[in-house]
């Protein structure tokens, strides 16, 4: 039976990492995007056209209600800072996540995919709750009993590497390239500033974990 995954798509380093993963381990690849208001629009904008490059099917979910729900550094032009109270940093969308897997699942549900791939990862991030393998295992099992789908699996193939690591395993997939040119990071939205890891503010806390890894990987250039 054909294999078929739907790839929880921004089109930065990590999800794009994870798309080429998918299309080595499903007979079948989509992608989703959400479009919620995020500050900037150059991720969607990327997403389209690396699945064009890629020739994914793609799909832009509308999910406007995760701007409604308050004020985030991701969906507004709040400037990037830490909470000591949630330890947390602001660019934190509370519920994000358990919202785009149960839309995909729905999704999936009505299109017989069974299988979703989303590049959290627990490692150096920034502590997200759901990001956690916990909470996966969690919403998989969420998702099964809702949708009476004991077969759905979310994959999560970065959730125990660092940026260091994932940039390797580009280069095992052979998309390093493809990633540098044309995944895109930076919270600012920076694309003219061009370095040997990608484009990018080079600043931000997402250059600046996207540049160590990369350095730590191949080397300082
Ligand atoms: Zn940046």
């Amino acid at each position: 039976m054909q294999t078929k995954a739907i790839v929880l798509f921004s089109g930065g380093q990590d999800s794009t990492t994870c798309l080429f993963w998918a299309l080595k381990h499903f007979d079948k690849v989509v992608t989703i995007s959400f479009d919620y208001g995020q500050r900037h629009a150059i991720e969607l904008i990327q997403a389209q056209k690396i699945t064009q490059l890629l020739e994914i099917e793609h799909h832009i979910f509308s999910a406007p209600a995760l701007k409604q729900i308050g004020v985030t550094a991701l969906t507004s032009n709040q400037e990037i800072s830490f909470s000591e109270k949630t330890q947390l940093p602001n660019t934190f969308v509370p519920a994000r996540n358990l919202i785009f897997l149960s839309l995909a699942a729905g999704w999936g549900y009505l299109n017989h995919f069974h299988h979703i791939v989303t590049g959290v990862c627990q490692t150096d991030y920034s502590g997200y709750p759901d990001c956690r393998y916990s909470f996966i295992q969690s919403a998989e099992q969420t998702l099964q009993l809702a949708l009476d789908a004991p077969s759905l699996k979310i994959h999560t193939p970065l959730m125990f590497l660092n940026k260091t690591q994932i940039w390797k395993i580009a280069q095992d997939l052979e998309a390093l390239d493809f990633i540098i040119e044309h995944t895109h990071t930076c919270y600012k939205g920076e694309r003219n500033l061009k370095h040997p890891w990608g484009y990018g503010c080079g600043k931000c806390p997402a250059c600046e974990l996207r540049k160590k890894g990369f350095e730590e990987a191949f080397g300082y250039v």
